[in-house]
């Protein structure tokens, strides 16, 4: 095929190009045809100009863009505004779309509040995305879900000969509990994992070395007004606020924290923030994705609350989990 100088891309044109460059996995040369009808088989077909339109990407830019496109598939590079393109499955189009959407609106916002909030934790509210983050905790439009014939699980790694009891692995008293992902030092919040295996990954700083461990089930009926954090990426786009999509997409409220004994722990400020807000929003507690393990784990600010229900006393068992696969 020939080749054509490409025209170079001012620096908003190619903020642009950057969007789409990766979306154009076929074009109308990787179709077969039926006499002389293409018949398109390959990636959801749409018109360039639309696909560029959905990105709200201003027509003075197009010509320019589409004339820098390289087709993954078969490396075509003759693309005009009157192309059609084979895109990602629609849905997988819509997910993407929208994280694209979510980072131009925030990510740079969200590096900025963490920093802010390493110097004034206390002063936070100074901030605009922090006062917007407290606003859409407020408006109670974030998912939420129930805790009805829950069960969930805490573990504790066995140390000694002390047998312990359901309180041993109840929530840390006001006063000893550690800083944690949704607590303030000294504040006594219940951490639990959705499953047994989530619960041990959560106490061990390596999964895959055998352990001796306690566990303490419980039974949860009847907790209400959780809010749900949790992220589903298959029904991610069920989560209609673009902020919190931003701020789940870029980890902020995920990070693996070390186990050291350092009392500074700048990672979990404003996820000690966003706790704060959800209590002063009536949440009962937050349901979030494990940062060690697929299930998820829920943090319930209120550990004496009257339907959680510890399930027997605590079990010990051994965790000889299976090597990982090394391909
Ligand atoms: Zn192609």
């Amino acid at each position: 095929m020939p080749q054509f100088r490409q025209p170079r891309l001012s620096k908003q044109a190619k903020n642009h190009f950057q969007k789409v460059k990766d979306l154009i996995k076929y074009c109308s040369y990787d179709q077969p045809y039926d006499s002389s009808d293409v018949i398109w088989l390959y990636g959801q077909k749409r018109g360039l100009v639309d696909l560029l339109n959905t990105y709200k990407i201003p027509a003075i830019y197009h010509a320019d863009i589409a004339a820098n496109l390289v087709c993954k598939s078969c490396g075509n590079n003759e693309f005009n505004l009157k192309s059609f393109v084979g895109t990602e499955d629609d849905k997988n189009n819509q997910i993407h779309v929208k994280l694209v959407e979510a980072d131009r609106k925030f990510k740079k916002k969200i590096i900025d509040l963490q920093e802010y909030i390493k110097f004034y934790p206390s002063l936070v509210l100074d901030n605009p995305l922090a006062r917007k983050i407290q606003k859409e905790i407020e408006s109670q439009t974030l998912p939420i879900c129930i805790l009805d014939n829950f069960y969930c699980f805490r573990s504790r790694i066995v140390g000694d000969a002390k047998v312990f009891n359901s309180v041993d692995l109840g929530a840390p008293e006001v006063g000893i509990a550690r800083i944690g992902r949704y607590n303030h030092p000294g504040q006594s919040v219940l951490y639990v994992s959705e499953s047994r295996d989530c619960s041990v990954a959560e106490i061990l700083d390596d999964y895959h070395q055998p352990a001796l461990i306690w566990v303490q089930k419980y039974h949860i009926d009847g907790i209400d007004n959780i809010l749900d954090l949790k992220i589903d990426w298959g029904g991610f786009l069920n989560f209609e606020s673009i902020l919190f999509t931003a701020l789940l997409n870029n980890n902020v409220l995920e990070r693996r924290m070390s186990r050291d004994n350092s009392t500074w722990k700048p990672g979990y400020l404003l996820t000690n923030f966003i706790a704060d807000c959800a209590k002063k929003a009536k949440y009962n507690g937050i349901r979030y994705n494990s940062s060690k393990y697929s299930d998820s784990n829920i943090v319930l600010f209120d550990p004496k609350h009257k339907s959680i229900e510890a399930v027997d006393k605590p079990d010990i068992f051994i965790h000889d989990p299976k090597p990982p696969v090394v391909s």
